[in-house]
């Protein structure tokens, strides 16, 4: 059997305690393992630190899964926020540390905007709440959601976004997020794959995604996750015909969070259309 049609089962979008996500990496992997996952990368929103986390557990290099590299980067294009995700980054890279840093700086300074905002709507101590709930990792928004939960402000992370965070919203900051063009060219430099994550989650048009996908093409970027957690086959059909139009290589992931998140569990994905150029043949 050629290596391109060894069998994979791959969820190449997920969150650790290093950014919004519950579990720490080890314990992603692991069940990714019971899910019989055989390639796996975790996507923390603008940081790569788990991968240093997994790196000290050398029992971590005898699992059944292949762990690709991988981070979600925050990007902003037509004063939207656009998450690319790159996979198969080079972690020694140079550029890629300092992209780490300038994120890290935007997101500290956002989280100050955002605590200073919820401040003047009547909501003390975000900033301390919402740093001792992201506990070291990246600071984001879950984390003021879940201080206003805890605080008695808000009843659920439903009502923290629709009043509070969400687009359109008070917090909803414009942090300085980099462009497409800059976030590919990090990815890239580090010999990854930039990805566009979640195309239907934007609520785009097809007019305005063709356009996205477009200027996302235009300065680097190689593929689309074609699959994104529990999307109906509708907008799956869509999108392999985007990546078909493109020439873009097609992702899978779960997006997943926390065990029992609506949209989607670690591992439980429809498969790629057969149309689909999948995004390990990049790599395998
Ligand atoms: P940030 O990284 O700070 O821009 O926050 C974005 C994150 O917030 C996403 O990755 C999700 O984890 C979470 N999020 C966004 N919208 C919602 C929502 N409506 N309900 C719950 N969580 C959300
Ligand atoms: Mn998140
Ligand atoms: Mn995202
Ligand atoms: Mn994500």
């Amino acid at each position: 059997m050629s290596e391109s049609k060894a069998f994979v089962k791959a969820d190449f979008h997920m969150h650790s305690l290093h950014s919004d996500g519950s579990l720490s990496p080890l314990a992603l992997i692991d069940l990714a393992c019971e899910r019989d996952v055989t390639q796996m990368a975790i996507t923390d929103h603008d940081t790569v630190s788990a991968y240093a986390e997994v790196a000290k557990c050398p029992e971590m290099a005898n699992t059944s899964v292949q762990l690709i590299t991988g981070c979600e980067f925050s990007c902003l294009w037509s004063g939207r926020n656009i998450h690319v995700v790159g996979l198969n980054l080079d972690l020694q890279n140079p550029g890629l540390s300092d992209a780490m840093a300038i994120q890290a700086k935007a997101r500290t300074e956002r989280a100050q905007t955002i605590a200073d905002i919820l401040s003047r709507n009547g909501f003390e101590n975000t900033l301390e709440g919402a740093q001792a709930n992201a506990a070291g990792g990246t600071i984001g928004r879950p984390h003021f959601a879940k201080y206003l939960i805890d605080a008695g402000y808000v009843k659920n992370m439903k009502q923290a976004f629709k009043q509070y965070l969400g687009a359109g919203k008070p917090g909803d900051v414009k942090a300085n997020w980099p462009g497409l063009a800059l976030a590919c060219q990090w990815i890239r430099r580090a010999g990854g794959v930039p990805l566009l994550a979640h195309p239907m989650k934007y609520g785009l048009t097809l007019t305005k995604l063709r356009k996205l996908c477009d200027e996302f093409k235009a300065v680097g970027g190689q593929g689309l996750e074609v699959i994104s957690g529990a999307q109906d086959s509708v907008k799956t059909d869509t999108l392999a015909a985007l990546a078909k139009d493109f020439a873009f290589l097609a992702s899978t992931g779960s997006d997943f969070h926390q065990p029992g998140q609506p949209w989607a569990e670690l591992g439980k994905l429809p498969a790629l259309p057969v149309s689909c150029t999948p995004v390990w043949h990049s790599w395998q």
